[in-house]
């Protein structure tokens, strides 16, 4: 072989070893350059609630890289946000106003209205010349604020004789003269405590009654609060069933309280079913004492016999009822006395609560209402508020209608 064959071969060699080198660099070359175009594929969410993406994405516009953590690292780390409760609202219990003395905190409702007889009164009789024509005007004074014929009579003759006698007319002593009267006519001695407590081992049974309208369900509403200050145990039994949204409002004003209400879903309900059903389970839960609120209505007496003589009947199955509170509109004057007698010829009455004093200036119902029936008023209404029941304090009474 010639040193010129060698050369060739040499050569030959050379360009083959460069073709092979330079094939190898450009394929490796493309290699990165294609990765560094390509996404990857989305890996798939098998979280629960959807993909993991929209959990964790960024929000619009946000500049950066989008890092796709692996499904297996999601999972724990959804899981919490998905199953975190709504915060539930506890119910906060208001805790009503202590009810010694309300009476006398709420005066200024009383006299506003009643103004009327109070300063009336003072007026004539301090007025200096009490004629016929001044005497007429008092007894006038006295009936316009319901204190009744009877008790009206009596007043004047007594107010006449002292006038008489002791020959005075001075402002101070007139006063103390009407003070007195009015608080003989209103009565302190009554008793008009409310029966509240356990009775021979079982809670003491309240059956509250009236025309609908009168402020029977407030008035059971309010007496749950008043008993509930007094540290009584009250359970609620919401016999009032012709009336669609009373249970409702009953069930409310003992939830303010933590008071539980019997009650029935189905409006019509056998109300004394209801109230056989509430003093069970008031047995049940040794409770001090349970309010039943019941219906009336008055468009049809014999009805009304029927069906509030049925409750109590049904009642007294089980428990005795201890009390039977009628819840007069004081409003309704007259009217409201010949309610009244139904009601007692029906149930037998125990004590009265006699609402909406606040609004009227016929404070005298008081007298009248407890000598037609015998029964001392016990309550009584002065306004819408939640603690507006006050226990009636005679002297307290009398004093606000002389303020
Ligand atoms: P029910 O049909 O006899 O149960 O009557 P409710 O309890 O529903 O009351 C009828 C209305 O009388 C409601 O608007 C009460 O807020 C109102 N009411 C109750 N008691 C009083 C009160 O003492 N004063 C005033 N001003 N309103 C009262």
């Amino acid at each position: 072989m010639s040193a010129i064959d060698t050369l060739w071969e040499f050569l030959a060699v050379a360009i083959g070893i460069i073709v092979v080198f330079g094939g190898i660099a450009v394929g490796l070359m493309r290699g990165r350059g294609g990765r560094s175009k390509e996404l990857p594929p989305t890996p798939p969410s098998s979280a629960p609630g959807g993909p993991a993406v929209e959990v964790d994405a960024p929000p619009e516009g946000a500049v950066g890289t989008i890092e796709r953590p692996a499904p297996e690292v999601l999972e724990p780390t959804l899981q919490p946000e998905v199953i975190t409760p709504e915060p539930v609202p506890t119910p906060t219990l208001e805790r009503p106003d202590a009810p010694a003395g309300r009476l006398r905190r709420l005066r200024a409702r009383l006299a506003r209205s009643n103004s009327a007889l109070g300063k009336g009164l003072l007026a004539l009789l301090s007025g200096g010349k009490l004629d016929e024509a001044a005497w007429e005007e008092v007894e006038d004074t006295l009936l316009a604020a319901d204190l009744g014929v009877a008790a009206t009579t009596e007043l004047v003759d007594s107010l006449r004789t002292k006038v008489a006698v002791e020959g005075t007319t001075d402002e101070a002593t007139v006063r103390g003269w009407l003070r007195e009267e009015l608080l003989t006519l209103v009565d302190p001695s009554m008793d008009r405590s409310i029966v509240s407590s356990r009775v021979d081992g079982r809670p003491a049974c309240v059956l509250v009654v009236g025309v609908n309208g009168t402020g029977k369900t407030t008035t059971v509403g309010k007496l749950a609060r008043v008993l509930v200050a007094q540290d009584k145990d009250v359970v609620l039994g919401a016999a009032d069933t012709f009336r669609a949204a009373a249970a409702d409002q009953l069930q409310t004003w003992g939830e303010r309280v933590g008071v539980p209400t019997i009650r029935s879903d189905r409006e019509g309900a056998d109300p004394a079913a209801v109230a056989f059903d509430a003093v069970k389970a008031a047995a049940e839960m040794e409770a001090d004492v349970v309010l039943i609120d019941t219906a009336g209505r008055l468009q049809n007496k014999v009805g009304l016999m029927d069906e509030l003589g049925k409750v109590k009947r049904v009642i007294e199955k089980q428990s005795p009822v201890d009390e039977v509170l009628l819840v007069l509109d004081a409003t309704t004057g007259q009217n409201g006395m010949r309610q009244a007698e139904v009601f007692s010829q029906v149930v037998g009455i125990t004590g009265i609560v006699l609402t909406k004093l606040d609004g009227t200036a016929k404070g005298g119902i008081v007298v009248a209402v407890q000598r037609g029936l015998g029964v001392p008023v016990k309550l009584v209404g002065l306004g819408e508020g939640p603690d507006d029941l006050a226990p009636f304090e005679p002297e307290a009474f009398v004093d606000a209608l002389l303020d």
